[in-house]
């Protein structure tokens, strides 16, 4: 792995595709664990989580659904603040328990309106799975069920992250450098 450039911006090897796996196959192995003898629907949170759900879900060993949902945001006529929404969510999921499967969580935003959907929709529960977390950034208070790593707070992409749509399809991660 070597140094990269994406539009203006260079980037540093940060967690090669061993690590990534190894950070799954632990968050897999719980998730077998607490779920055995159930069935749960996975969330798969687009864009960005379109490679951790592809290779998480190849190492569950439970009977399942697997749903996928993107969010929309918009800023609305009357104020500034940036709406989030869930689109193509056709699935019903009254009753039922659920795994959402997120690439990242930052500040939290966005999981907490993830959350609170879920929760007008009469979801039994709910569960969140993120491949990374940057404690540091984060202002909620909900609880992360399983976490594939904690990371410092600077930006980085490959393995579904994107910047300005670009990156997305690196197997490993990279992390922001100054030059
Ligand atoms: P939050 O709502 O938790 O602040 O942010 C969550 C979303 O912001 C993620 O799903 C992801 O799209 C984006 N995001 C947060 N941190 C990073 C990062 O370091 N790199 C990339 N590419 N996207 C990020």
């Amino acid at each position: 792995m070597t140094k990269i450039k994406v539009h203006d911006k260079y980037f540093e090897p940060f967690i090669d595709s061993k690590e990534i796996d190894n950070m799954l196959q632990h968050m897999a192995g719980k998730i077998n664990l607490d779920f055995k003898g159930r069935v749960p629907l996975f969330l798969v949170i687009l864009n960005g989580s379109f490679m951790v759900a592809a290779d998480l879900l190849k190492k569950i060993k439970l009977e399942c659904e697997v749903s996928f949902v993107k969010l929309a945001s918009y800023v609305g006529t009357q104020s500034a603040e940036t709406v989030r929404e869930l689109i193509g969510f056709d699935e019903n999921v009254k009753g039922k328990s659920i795994i959402i499967i997120e690439d990242i969580i930052d500040t939290g935003l966005t999981m907490e309106r993830v959350l609170e959907q879920l929760k007008d929709m009469g979801a039994e529960e709910v569960k969140i799975s993120t491949l990374f977390f940057k404690p540091a950034a984060f202002k909620k208070s909900f609880c992360i069920d399983y976490i594939g790593k904690k990371i410092p707070n600077s930006f980085i992409v490959g393995y579904g992250l994107d910047y300005d749509r670009r990156a997305r399809n690196l197997p490993e991660i990279y992390k922001i450098t100054d030059e």
